[in-house]
């Protein structure tokens, strides 16, 4: 029987214990966990253990979760899926962060569509860091006139970036992406006072990760077990 709680707490002592090997603050890291596929009795139990941040991908699957978990009033939904433009509308409705934006048009859907009644929706904006021609995100080259777009958009609140390094890298080619994301990361620092968050990290990367700057890391087998072939919505 797995438990949870104990995997959360392992999972908190690792992005701990990495925060501190990079010389930053233990608690500077924020631990986002990726619920997908897995039922919302597993939510609650993460909620009981002190868990409030969950990410998810299937759109169809998270509404259903969202609305079963409703009488829990303060957790967070991310959606870190890839956005389809014609469903913008119940993510702009439902969820309170968007890791995955990667183009203006969607932006502005969402900033349409985030109802006034709501705070700001908070969005990263997706890079594609490794180039990598099936991937979805923008080339670095691309997201100074995304960013300053975004800014524009009163219901959207530009918080950072996002990427997932290509899966066959090497430990050398991994750090030189961290890298290239942690330069990205500062620079938009810079120009935007609202950006706070670098969205990169998941179970088999975390260290490297936080050595190169991540302030939210994706974690979901190693808090909630191995998933099923996922499914798509
Ligand atoms: C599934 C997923 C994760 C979590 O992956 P695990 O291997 O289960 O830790 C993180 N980020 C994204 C974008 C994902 O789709």
């Amino acid at each position: 029987m797995i438990s949870i709680a104990d995997n959360l707490q392992n999972v908190r002592q690792l992005i701990k214990n990495a925060a501190i090997s990079a010389g930053r603050d233990e608690n500077s890291v924020q631990l986002l966990a990726v619920s997908k596929t897995h039922p919302a009795t597993a939510i609650r139990a993460a909620i009981d253990a002190g868990q409030r941040r969950f990410g998810e991908n299937y759109l169809q699957e998270a509404l259903d979760k969202i609305l079963t978990l409703r009488d829990i009033t303060n957790i967070e939904w991310h959606f870190i899926g890839p956005i389809q433009s014609n469903k913008t509308r119940p993510i702009a409705e439902n969820f309170h962060w968007v890791h995955t934006l990667d183009r203006e048009k969607t932006a502005h859907r969402l900033d349409a569509q985030r109802p006034s009644t709501l705070a700001p929706l908070n969005v990263c904006i997706q890079i594609n860091i490794d180039n990598e021609p099936t991937k979805s995100g923008i080339m670095p080259t691309d997201l100074a006139p995304l960013a300053a777009a975004i800014t524009k958009m009163p219901n959207l609140q530009l918080r950072g970036l996002m990427a997932i390094p290509k899966a066959q890298a090497s430990d050398a080619e991994m750090a030189a992406s961290f890298t290239k994301m942690q330069r990205l990361f500062e620079k938009l620092k810079t120009q935007h006072p609202s950006v706070d968050t670098l969205s990169m990290g998941m179970s088999a990367d975390l260290n490297e990760a936080i050595a190169a700057g991540s302030t939210m890391v994706r974690i979901g087998t190693a808090i909630f077990g191995a998933r099923a072939d996922a499914k798509k919505d």
